[in-house]
C-alpha cells in the first residue's frame, strides 16, 4: 500500500471529523456474503412492499456496477441522538403521547449528510486529481450496513442494525464510492454474544431469527414504508408509535455508549419528542405540511400520517 494513500486516509479522517462525522472506515467492494443474505431475505418476502430492494438487480451488491471503476467505499458514521432528548421509552409509557423514532424528531438527515459528504469529497478531489466519486446516504441501491461492517464501523446486530462498541446504534451512515485504492479497514468484530434482548422486546415478533427482520411485521416498516391500511393483527402492538419504532435499539445494552450528535440539527422540532396524540390529530394537511417541513416525517404523506395517528388514538382507549 502506497504511503501516499495512508496519508490521504489520515487527512480524510480529520476532514470528516471537522464536518461532524464521528468515524470513517474503508471497505473493498466484495459484498458477496451480504448478497447471499439479501437474496434469502427477499425470497422469503420479508421486504414487503419495498420492491426497490430487488429491482436494481445485482447493482446493490456490486458497487462497481452502480458506479464504474469503484474499487473502494469510504463509509462514515454520523451520530444523531442526544442525552437531553426526552427518552423514547418514557413516551411509550404515556398512551396520550405519540412516540416518534429518535432519528426522525429533528431535521431530515438526507440533505444534510449528503452535503457534508459532498464537501468531504471535494476536499479529497482538491488533493487527488484522479479521484472519482459518488456520494450516497440512504439513497440508490447501496448495501449501507454491510459496507459499514466491512469498513469497521460496527457489527450487524441481531436486530439487523449496525452497532458500534463505543457508540451504540443511533447513527446515520453515508458512503463515498471511489476509484482510489485507499487502505482497507479491518472488519468489525461481533459482540452480541448470547444476548437476545432485541428479539425478546419486539412488540410484533418481527425479528423472526437473529439478523432476520420480517419487515412486514416491523412497526418501523409498517408506519413508514407500508402504503395502505396496516393489517389489523398489528394495531394493538403498535401502541402509540406513530412514526418508526426504536424498541429493539432502546433495549440494546450497547446503546448506553450512544454518543451525542455533534450538530444540533437533529434536536426535536415541534416537540416531536413528546407530542400529544389528540393535538396531532387536529392538524389538517396544510398544518401537517407546515409542521413537517424539513423533517423526514413529511416523506410518509398526510394519508399515512393520519392512518398511524388513528391507530395510536384507538390504542389510548
Ligand atoms: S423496529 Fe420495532 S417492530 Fe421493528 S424489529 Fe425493532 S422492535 Fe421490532
Ligand atoms: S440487544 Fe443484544 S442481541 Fe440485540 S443487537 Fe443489542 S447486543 Fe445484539
Amino acid at each position: 500500500m502506497s504511503q501516499d494513500y495512508l496519508i490521504l486516509l489520515q487527512k480524510i479522517d480529520s476532514w470528516a471529523i471537522e464536518l461532524g462525522f464521528a468515524q470513517v472506515g474503508v471497505s473493498d467492494i466484495d459484498l458477496s456474503e451480504a448478497e447471499g443474505h439479501l437474496k434469502k431475505w427477499i425470497e422469503k418476502g420479508f421486504h414487503g412492499q419495498m420492491d426497490f430492494m430487488h429491482k436494481h438487480g445485482s447493482m446493490r451488491t456490486n458497487p462497481d456496477q452502480l458506479v464504474e471503476d469503484t474499487v473502494r467505499v469510504i463509509s462514515l458514521r454520523f451520530d444523531y441522538s442526544y442525552q437531553s432528548t426526552i427518552a423514547y421509552e418514557k413516551i411509550l409509557e404515556q398512551p396520550n403521547k405519540a412516540a416518534i423514532s429518535r432519528y426522525a424528531m429533528g431535521r431530515d438527515y438526507h440533505k444534510l449528510i449528503r452535503k457534508k459528504l459532498q464537501k468531504l469529497a471535494e476536499k479529497i478531489k482538491a488533493e487527488v486529481k484522479d479521484f472519482n466519486y459518488r456520494v450516497f446516504t440512504d439513497s440508490a441501491p447501496v448495501m449501507e450496513k454491510a459496507i459499514a461492517e466491512k469498513a469497521g464501523l460496527g457489527w450487524i446486530g441481531k436486530h439487523s442494525n449496525v452497532l458500534n462498541a463505543k457508540a451504540g446504534s443511533y447513527f446515520f451512515l453515508g458512503e463515498i464510492y471511489t476509484n482510489i485504492p485507499l487502505p482497507i479497514s479491518q472488519k468489525a468484530t461481533y459482540h452480541c454474544g448470547s444476548c437476545t434482548k432485541c428479539i425478546d422486546v419486539c412488540p410484533t415478533q418481527a425479528i423472526v431469527a437473529p439478523f432476520q427482520v420480517d419487515a412486514r411485521r416491523c412497526i418501523s416498516y409498517l408506519t413508514i414504508e407500508h402504503k395502505g391500511p396496516i393489517p389489523k393483527e398489528f394495531h394493538k402492538a403498535i401502541g402509540n408509535r406513530i412514526y418508526g419504532c426504536d424498541d429493539c435499539q432502546m433495549v440494546c445494552p450497547w446503546n448506553k455508549f450512544a454518543q451525542d450528535s455533534k450538530v444540533t440539527d437533529f434536536l426535536p422540532r415541534n416537540q416531536f419528542d413528546e407530542p400529544d396524540i389528540v393535538e396531532l390529530m387536529k392538524w389538517d394537511e396544510a398544518t401537517f405540511l407546515l409542521k413537517t417541513e424539513g423533517s423526514p416525517i413529511r416523506r410518509i404523506g398526510f394519508e399515512s400520517w393520519q392512518r398511524n395517528l388513528k391507530i395510536a388514538w384507538k390504542n389510548t382507549k
